[in-house]
């Protein structure tokens, strides 16, 4: 028995068992990389094959000359990286602005929003390097008003972006939008902001996995780390079932896959939340024509309780929301049909369209709602980045290249907001953080409404 302590049922860790996603279908998975059996020495080891795993290791062998050794428990892309909507965009954070003003002040949010877009375009800047295809779409995101009283914030949002961001948003009328391509969603009106676009998330984790190995770095997969110790010489010896890594510096990439005690510091400093997709079967374009949704940019609405969606490249619809505070076999069973409700509701002409998959993961949340970069603790060398509140796609990947600057003791170059470097406090009663999900769906819900 794993002797690792997580938060989750057995069902949420198990990597032998297929996740059942449309990206598994469309993408299968290229190779299978070798278990660590033995001993091995590095300069850095990396804990998790993700996208912040992989981006570091990648940014490590090319730009600082390492040799990184990275392991996962399943295979590359397993967690949250190989399985998301694919939404490369701005986020990171569920903190409201006027608390993070609040707190560090508008130079420092300024600098977090800096960070945000240039977390996208490091993405494309990764695509571009490592000529990885993704069947990129096209530019841009929908937000969409639930309310009318979010519409009318609009402006407001759009000019305070362009401001602290240099984003270019434009406002449209519930109206005009039931005249355009984004018809549906029961939207009181929108904003469209020209920032990212949409990828395969796995097409993108494989890339970049391709790419770790061309500069070097060894992937092991299906080795699950059950312990981390700091050795008399200051160097990290991780232990595997079978194997064994000892490195001069660690970083550990395992977002909301990560266990309370890998290391102790962990314990009660994240929250994993369960973040759910269904896709649909294909619909020809009468099929699409009867909603009247055309684009295929990034979407999603103004809730707390958010649904996201996208129209994919071979006419399926792709809409995902938060919900389940837990993922043993009745949440599984449970949520489909939850799902397919708030699907129905939103686009209600394609009631009749069947769901062709549905699945689900683990996302991670931070008590201060900021995504963390930096230390771990009191360990020297060691580094984690984690907390990308469901936006890793752009925030993961930039992570990493800041992780890896960080382990190479260089200047990293790239915007890091002091909210970011804060370390993640515990959560007062860490031990019911999953207990105390459903009162914050409740709470959520209620505050949408
Ligand atoms: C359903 C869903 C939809 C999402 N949609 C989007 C989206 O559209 N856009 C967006 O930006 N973000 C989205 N996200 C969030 C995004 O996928 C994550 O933020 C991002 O993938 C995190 O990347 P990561 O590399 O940090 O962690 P992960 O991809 O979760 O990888 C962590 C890895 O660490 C490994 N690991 C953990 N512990 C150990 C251990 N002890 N030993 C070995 N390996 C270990 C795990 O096996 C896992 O593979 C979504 C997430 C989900 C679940």
């Amino acid at each position: 028995m794993s002797p690792l302590k997580r938060i989750y049922h057995a069902d949420a860790y198990d990597t032998d068992t297929p996740v059942g996603s449309y990206w598994e279908a469309v993408t299968p998975s290229p190779l299978v990389d070798p278990v660590l059996e033995g001993d091995f020495q590095t300069d850095v080891v990396v804990i998790g094959a993700g996208f912040t795993g992989l981006s570091s290791a990648l940014h490590l062998a090319k730009d600082h000359g390492f040799a990184p050794i990275v392991l996962d428990a399943g295979h590359v892309g397993w967690g949250a990286s190989g399985r998301n909507a694919g939404f490369n965009c701005m986020g990171g954070g569920k903190l409201s602005n006027a608390a993070y003003l609040k707190r560090w002040g508008e130079v420092d949010l300024s600098t977090y929003y800096a960070a945000q877009v240039r977390a996208t375009e490091v993405v494309d800047e990764l695509l571009q390097d490592n000529e990885i295809d993704v069947d990129r779409q096209p530019k841009g995101e929908w937000l969409l008003a639930h309310r009318r009283k979010d519409f009318d914030g609009f402006a407001e949002d759009a000019a305070f972006l362009n401001r602290v961001a240099g984003v270019k948003s434009e406002v449209i009328g519930s109206e005009a939008l039931r005249e355009s391509d984004v018809n549906g969603a029961g939207a009181h009106g929108a904003m469209f902001s020209d920032v990212g676009f949409c990828l395969n998330p796995r097409k993108y984790v494989f890339g970049l996995a391709d790419a770790v190995r061309k500069a070097g770095g060894r992937i092991f997969g299906n080795s699950l780390v059950e312990h981390i110790e700091r050795l008399p010489d200051g160097r990290f010896g991780v232990r595997t079932g079978k194997g064994r890594v000892v490195a001069d510096r660690l970083i550990l990439a395992g977002n909301g896959y990560n266990s309370e005690n890998l290391p102790d510091w962990m314990g009660g400093r994240y929250t994993p939340v369960v973040s759910h997709i269904m896709v649909t079967e294909r619909m020809g374009d009468n099929v699409l024509a009867d909603q009247g949704w055309r684009v295929n940019q990034m979407s999603c609405d103004t809730r707390k309780m958010l649904h996201y969606f996208r129209l994919l490249p071979d006419g399926r619809m792709l809409f995902g929301m938060r919900g389940t505070p837990n993922l043993g076999p009745q949440d599984k069973a449970r949520m489909p049909n939850a799902v397919r409700g708030d699907f129905d509701a939103m686009f209600p002409a394609w009631a009749g369209v069947r769901t062709a998959y549905h699945w689900s993961g683990l996302i991670c949340v931070a008590r201060n709602l900021v995504p963390y970069v930096g230390p771990i603790g009191e360990w020297n060398g060691a580094f984690t980045a984690l907390a990308f509140h469901g936006n890793g796609v752009s925030m993961g990947s930039y992570s990493g290249k800041i992780l890896a600057g960080m382990v190479a003791d260089k200047k990293y170059d790239e915007p890091l907001s002091d909210g970011m470097k804060a370390t993640p406090e515990r959560y007062p009663i860490a031990q019911a953080r999953r207990w105390a999900l459903p009162l914050a769906f409740k709470w959520y819900g209620w505050q949408d409404r």
